[in-house]
């Protein structure tokens, strides 16, 4: 077979987690909460199952579900998305971001990716032909380099894929952010997809910004976001993306051809719980707590952490420790110290003269202060 993705590795999040349950080490890797969701969901969702909502949900999701979605986006960003035609429901946020690159992006096409980027974007760019032109984002502040953006763009330039709060640096786009890409794509007919999935999850006070918010950044963008992040329910992944018509009409060709519909039970479930705001609107809170618990407990090791101002990620610069690759560095630390974390490398294109890698705190408090203990002893 001639591989279409010849040097495309086995992602790196299968592979800590992998060795975390070999080596049991304490698994801050793969980002996913060790506590169960809310009670209420998981009644929710056998109500559903029990009452027969067991078959084929409809193509781009279940009405009421793309209804709260609209009315959840109106009220925290102003937004108006026709739930009949401008949201789709998905299989996480992982088919929506095929969905939407795939649906935009033809051969020789320009794609920019910021560096370190989601591990999900290069590859559906370059199977759909297009061709990755990487700008990196640097240590502490991650922030956009809004010239090299502006420089970089040519007739070529097709898709700029923006995620905010970042995996895996924790950053998050300002209101000048919004401006100055505002700026840039005017007059041009480059598209947007903006990875959210973090959405609620930002901290000191701080309001996420929506590309959705910036009615000339909307129009051409496909807002992607997941229920996993948000109520603790990654295995169960059901996502959606919120696009103008005509964008989205292209999305669900996509769509239709991929899994055709998601998971009937845990959409009604999900809808019912989304007009529940005070569960998104408390999660800054709670992850705020377990960010500042986890840095509070490596505190007296010799990790430097960077800034964390949204996602349930840190950061930490292990230069003080040792010099060896992020990857080597992250296995000892896996097999020797008890506690899995994920090498930044493979957010790289070019892999970066940097010790950074990162932990998940979506964990239990005993879990992280544990993690904690090991990690100040080496
Ligand atoms: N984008 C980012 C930035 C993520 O961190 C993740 C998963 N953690 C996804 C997309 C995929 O989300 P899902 O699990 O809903 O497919
Ligand atoms: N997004 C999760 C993370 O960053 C992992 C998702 C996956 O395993 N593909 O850890």
């Amino acid at each position: 077979i001639q591989s279409k993705l010849p040097n495309l590795q086995v992602s790196i999040f299968a592979v800590m987690t992998r060795l975390a349950e070999e080596t049991k080490a304490i698994n801050l890797s793969q980002g996913f909460p060790d506590f169960n969701c809310n009670p209420r969901l998981i009644d929710l969702v056998f109500h559903y199952i029990k009452t027969g909502r067991n078959q084929y949900a409809p193509m781009p999701g279940i009405l009421p579900l793309r209804e709260a979605i609209s009315r959840k986006i109106a009220g925290l960003y102003g937004a108006l998305y026709d739930p009949q035609s401008e949201i789709t429901i998905t299989a996480g946020a992982t088919e929506a971001l095929y969905a939407a690159i795939t649906s935009v992006v033809q051969s020789g096409d320009e794609v920019i990716i910021f560096e370190p980027f989601y591990d999900a974007y290069p590859p559906v760019v370059k199977y759909s032909g297009g061709v990755p032109r990487f700008i990196r984002l640097n240590p502490p502040d991650f922030r956009i380099p809004w010239q090299k953006v502006k420089n970089i763009i040519s007739k070529k330039t097709k898709l700029i894929i923006i995620n905010s709060p970042h995996n895996p640096t924790g950053a998050i786009l300002e209101k000048e952010d919004l401006e100055k890409l505002a700026e840039i794509v005017d007059g041009t007919s480059i598209f947007i997809v903006s990875d959210e999935v973090y959405e609620h999850i930002v901290f000191d006070n701080k309001k996420h910004l929506s590309l959705a918010m910036h009615p000339a950044l909307q129009r051409r963008t496909f807002v992607i976001s997941s229920f996993g992040k948000t109520y603790h329910t990654t295995g169960w992944k059901v996502g959606y993306c919120a696009a103008p018509e005509l964008l989205s009409h292209e999305f669900r060709k996509i769509h239709q051809f991929i899994t055709f519909a998601v998971n009937t039970p845990v959409q009604w479930a999900y809808a019912d719980i989304l007009n529940k705001k005070e569960l998104y609107l408390q999660l800054p809170k709670f992850y705020q707590k377990k960010r500042d618990l986890f840095r509070k407990a490596m505190l007296a090791s010799n990790f430097d952490l960077l800034p964390c101002r949204g996602t349930y990620f840190q950061v930490a610069d292990y230069y003080k420790i040792s010099r060896e690759s992020d990857l080597e560095f992250v296995k000892k630390l896996a097999t020797k110290h008890g506690v899995a974390a994920i090498p930044l490398s493979p957010f790289y294109d070019e892999e970066p003269e940097q010790q950074l890698i990162r932990f998940c705190f979506a964990k239990q408090d005993a879990t992280l202060i544990k993690a904690g203990e090991r990690l100040c002893q080496i």
